[in-house]
């Protein structure tokens, strides 16, 4: 059915099965000496055991000081070739290809990370790390130069099939390349041709110690999106002289830190909307042409190939999902895919956090050996009460290990909070995950008794061997004069549509979930006025996609009072307490409570001393992200 992705393509010298590359993604699984850590290596072999055409790996530094992350793998000394030998030979029996990506990270660092002063073409900071770094000298460049290539070297002793240069994202060989961040008067600055000087004397240095055929794709950022910096046709330009160099691929990306929207997009951002940048590139070499940028769909990428953007595709994220993604879309199994929903939550913040990465839908990355499902050797029955997402996940991994499971929805949909969270702008994917563990549930035969609270008479009848208390939480009342009023709603109702909402709106709560339900009714062209008592709104957001849930009310154009307290309702407005001083804001139509969520177990107690085992999980325990619920519910199926 997918043809295209699933044709054969040579990188130089080197024959992919498909089209489909894992993307470079920082995981920080590597110890701090740069080595191949037992997690890592598992963590890759899941990736070439689902049938990736190739994998291109972090970023391996080519000297220490070049590190934007700790923990990660590194070529810079000869010790390292063995551990990173030990690491190729796994994914080569598991029938992967592996590329290692090379970088340094120039400005883009922290001394916090390296234990010196970051290095850059010219002493400007990263507007967003903010720390000057040291203007390096020729010696210094010539040095780096070195570096890069005997890492190339080493890579090609540890039997990688190629290397990736990493020339995108606004690292070192970046801010060479762009007026953005180079601001020599020397041979390294100026023209196209001297910024260009850097990345060619690395290309040239790699080629004589790793050998001319050694396979090589250049990372770059078609347009850097920063003012200043480089756009499409300095890409266009720079592609042209880089395949002329012996460059054997290019994979283009977009952005530098300063618009990390466009290296790692959140849901805000439409799918694939990078390819223009390689689709431009492509025109104009003969080289093979790699796109990226949020692509999570074997559809879409077919329709890339197809229509001549690119000529492979690399997803990240997608990957993370579901390492098993391109054997199930050769096999025509799409809905088994478990989707990405750009959340950033499990990957992005943990990361950002120098936190190992791990994934919001699919617990087991990083843990792929820890979380392997094995069947039980002793058969039981499980009971589950609640079908929000972590409730779901217990039950499905409880099915996969054999035992007899029931799942008790007390309402009349599967998915919880986690639900009503798919329901604001920018959020619907969420409903793609839940779907799938909805498939999931129905492949593994899990009993549905929906409609069905489950109670210690039920919980008697049934006689479980263990049950899964994943009842979630559910919104109060805040003690507040004038609050039990027909028209004060709480923001679930309102975002699932059960109750009216009138033209003016007040919500009380501009954490997330106050922010997202504004923007929502904003959306359905509400007049909404939030009132929140922090100093900002959505601190509570994973702040990648925060920025974009803030753009959406000021375009909406939504009345905010930060540092405010609701003190009073009245019928015709809102109390508030602002600087010590009390006002009244108001006629409002609708009041809205997004103030709080308190955890919601009364079955725990009941079924002590009655069942052998009970696991609480999630928002039932203390109220938290989906993130903790998914991977609690994992755990807890895995652990029964
Ligand atoms: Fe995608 Fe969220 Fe998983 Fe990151 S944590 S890979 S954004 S689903």
């Amino acid at each position: 059915m997918l043809k295209k992705i699933f044709s054969p393509i040579r990188i130089g010298t080197v024959e992919l099965s498909n089209r489909l590359v894992v993307s470079p993604m920082v995981t920080i699984y590597c110890n701090d000496e740069g080595m191949a850590t037992e997690r890592f290596t598992a963590y890759h072999e899941a990736k070439a055991r689902g049938g990736w055409g190739l994998i291109i790996t972090e970023d391996y530094a080519v000297e220490p000081e070049g590190r934007a992350f700790p923990c990660l793998p590194g070529l810079w000394h000869d010790g390292q070739i063995e551990s990173h030998s030990k690491f190729t030979r796994r994914i080569h029996d598991s029938g992967g290809k592996v590329f290692a990506q090379i970088y340094h990270a120039g400005r883009q660092t922290r001394k916090a990370v390296t234990g010196c002063q970051p290095v850059a073409p010219s002493a400007i900071p990263c507007p967003i790390l903010q720390e000057i770094p040291h203007e390096l000298t020729h010696e210094e460049i010539n040095d780096i130069v070195t570096n890069f290539g005997n890492c190339a070297r080493r890579a090609r002793e540890a039997m990688f099939d190629g290397i990736e240069i990493h020339g995108a994202h606004g690292y070192l060989i970046a801010q060479f390349m762009s007026l953005y961040s180079n601001k020599r008067n020397d041979a390294y600055g100026g023209s196209l041709m001297n910024r260009l000087r850097f990345p060619l004397e690395i290309i040239a240095d790699i080629k004589k110690k790793a050998g001319d055929d050694f396979p090589l794709i250049f990372r770059m950022s078609g347009d850097e999106l920063v003012p200043g910096g480089r756009n499409i046709e300095d890409t266009k330009a720079i592609s042209v002289v880089l395949e002329a160099a012996g460059v054997n691929a290019l994979h283009i990306s977009a952005g530098v830190n300063g618009s990390v929207h466009a290296i790692i997009p959140p849901a805000a951002i439409p799918h694939g909307w990078i390819t223009r940048y390689a689709e431009e590139v492509k025109k104009i070499v003969d080289i093979p042409v790699i796109t990226v940028g949020r692509i999570t769909d074997p559809f879409l990428a077919e329709e890339v190939i197809a229509g001549k953007k690119a000529d492979l595709v690399a997803m990240g994220r997608a990957y993370l999902a579901d390492p098993e993604l391109p054997n199930k879309a050769a096999a025509g199994k799409f809905s088994d895919i478990n989707p990405c929903i750009g959340c950033m939550q499990g990957c992005i913040e943990m990361i950002s956090q120098y936190r190992p990465a791990t994934c919001l839908v699919n617990p087991t990355v990083g843990k792929e050996n820890e979380m392997k499902i094995y069947p039980a050797d002793i058969k039981k029955k499980v009971l589950v009460a609640g079908g929000g997402p972590g409730g779901m996940e217990a039950a499905i991994v409880a099915a996969k290990k054999g035992h007899e499971v029931h799942l008790f929805e007390k309402g009349d949909r599967l998915g919880g909070q986690f639900y009503i969270a798919s329901i604001p702008p920018f959020k619907g994917e969420i409903a793609e995950f839940l779907a799938w563990q909805i498939k999931q549930l129905a492949d593994e035969k899990v009993t549905i008794h929906m409609g069905v609270e489950l109670t210690e008479e039920i919980a008697a009848e049934q006689k479980p061997d263990a049950v899964i208390i994943a009842t979630g939480s559910t919104p109060g009342y805040p003690q507040l004069k004038g609050i039990k009023k027909e028209n004060v709603l709480f923001a679930g109702e309102v975002l699932e549509g059960k109750k009216e909402v009138g033209e003016r709106v007040a919500i009380i709560g501009g954490g997330a979930v106050g922010a997202e339900t504004a923007s929502h009714l904003a959306n359905h062209g509400k007049n909404v006025t939030i009132i929140e008592m922090l100093p900002k709104l959505a601190t509570d957001a994973n702040p990648f996609v925060r920025r974009f849930l803030l753009q959406d009310l000021a375009e909406h154009g939504i009345q905010i009072y930060v540092n405010s307290t609701v003190t009073e309702l009245s019928d015709d407005g809102l109390m508030i307490k602002r600087m010590g001083r009390e006002e009244k804001i108001g006629p409002f139509d609708t009041v809205v409570l997004a103030a709080g969520l308190r955890p919601l177990n009364d079955l725990h107690s009941k079924l002590q001393k009655k069942v052998s085992q009970i696991i609480a999980i999630g928002d039932a325990v203390t109220i938290r992200k989906a993130l903790d619920a998914i991977q609690e519910g994992y755990l807890a199926g895995l652990g029964i």
